[in-house]
């Protein structure tokens, strides 16, 4: 009986459907925003993505142009799950609201050098990881005096709220540091080339990358001294069924050479290499 109740009610949910959509309402009004799960849909639906818009060689926008490595393994695992790349809608998702954009459905998958942290998994989940990075310092390219973490006694630092490089600063070297906190690195930048503070915090790919632009080349160096493991992952809702399908998409990308060749591309002229022992990564088992 019940079930039935739910046959005829799926049947009139469908029929409601197809008349709004020869009407030409717009079907997915409601559903579309919320709507957070990428599973069953059918063709035509895009999925929303949460990258950076302000890493270069990571996640970026320029224009309606988005490029970086996250953004190249967001593509690759996109179109796995069965998303074309112009089903794909790009949702800017910084440090600090990584969590709460999957938590309330506003993203599908977070790809935004999000490291896997047991604090995060609290309320959100993981697959992956896909890249392995170190958390390291950025300084002016004429620095001397920081080489490394047990250098930064009375300076000035920069990182961006949310962040685990902030975290670890605040947990690890508070007493020593003065720590300014900003929304994104890219604003750390400019408060070490303004000369606010004498060094930028965060993970060396990142900070690789934001050295190499034409604004910053040659001005700022990466100390090159990482002191921590950052295991990229790929933050998808607790409910979420899809780690195991992202997990298997990763593993095919670094298989069939495109992990390697976005590697490359998007380190190009930074001279940033990934640590050979970490990299690639194997993925962790699905809970
Ligand atoms: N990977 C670190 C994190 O997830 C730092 C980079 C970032 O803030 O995106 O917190």
């Amino acid at each position: 009986m019940r079930k039935r109740t739910t046959g005829l009610l799926a049947l009139a949910a469908t029929a409601a459907l197809t008349l709004s959509a020869c009407s030409g309402a717009e079907v997915g009004g409601s559903g579309g925003g919320d709507d957070a799960s990428p599973t069953g849909s059918a063709g035509g639906d895009s999925i929303r993505i949460g990258i950076k818009f302000d890493q270069p060689g990571l996640g970026y926008q320029d224009g309606d142009q988005y490029t970086g490595f996250d953004v190249d393994v967001a593509t690759y695992v996109a179109n796995e799950l069965g998303y074309s790349a112009d089903q794909i809608e790009w949702v800017e998702a910084p440090s600090a609201q990584r969590e709460q954009l999957l938590q309330t459905g506003q993203v599908d998958m977070i790809f935004a050098t999000y490291s896997i942290t047991d604090e995060r998994k609290q309320v959100v989940s993981f697959a992956g990881p896909y890249f392995v990075a170190g958390q390291d310092l950025l300084v002016a390219a004429d620095n001397t005096d920081i080489t490394g973490p047990e250098s930064l006694n009375g300076k000035n630092l920069c990182s961006v709220t949310g962040s685990t490089s902030a975290q670890r600063i605040k947990d690890e070297y508070a007493q020593d540091v003065n720590l300014l906190e900003r929304p994104g690195y890219s604003e750390c930048v400019t408060a070490l080339t303004g000369g606010q503070v004498d060094a930028v915090t965060t993970d060396d790919i990142i900070l690789a990358g934001l050295a190499a632009t034409p604004a910053n080349a040659g001005k700022l160096k990466v100390v090159g001294n990482p002191f921590s493991e950052e295991r990229y992952g790929v933050g998808i809702p607790q409910d979420s069924d899809q780690c195991q399908a992202i997990n298997d998409a990763i593993a095919k990308m670094i298989e069939d050479g495109a992990w390697e060749e976005a590697v490359t591309t998007n380190t190009e002229g930074t001279g940033y290499t990934p640590n050979a022992e970490m990299n690639p990564p194997s993925q962790d088992a699905c809970a």
